[in-house]
């Protein structure tokens, strides 16, 4: 049984990983800052061996990452939302952003990378006022 499940935002893709995660942790760097739109990813690592991809169409925008190495996000082509990331300073795993994981509460994130270019604010994130929905207005 597959330890780590999940999809894009649409459903037409769908993975699954039966390998141990070999790290779970916010990457800081510019490339994901871009990509996500926000301050950093949540990514959990699994051995490339281990994960498979079904059903769906999949796009890929080839990079370089902060590493100087080249870097490869594999994303619906329906939807635009990330399904797994490469990475060439590492080519034996691949990267799995933990919001498409079918329960993401299953990992626990262990560490940051890059820290280096994370923004100045991060460290506060969990003292802000917190609302279920939308603030009121
Ligand atoms: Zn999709
Ligand atoms: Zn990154």
């Amino acid at each position: 049984m597959a330890k780590f499940e999940g999809s894009c935002q649409c459903g037409a893709v769908t993975y699954a990983s039966d390998g141990e995660p070999i790290f779970v942790g916010a990457c800081h760097c510019t490339n994901c800052q871009k990509w996500t739109g926000s301050a950093f990813s949540m990514m959990v690592a699994v051995p490339k061996p281990s994960f498979t991809v079904r059903g769906g169409r999949l796009a890929t925008h080839h990079d370089v990452g902060d590493s100087g190495k080249a870097t490869h996000r594999h994303f619906c082509a329906a939807c635009g939302c990330t399904i797994y990331d490469e990475v060439d300073v590492n080519p034996s795993m691949v990267m799995i952003p933990v919001g498409t994981l079918a329960n993401p509460d299953a990992v626990k994130p262990q560490l940051h990378v890059y820290w280096k270019h994370h923004a100045s604010w991060v460290d506060g994130l969990l003292a802000l006022p917190k609302f279920d929905a939308l603030p009121p207005h």
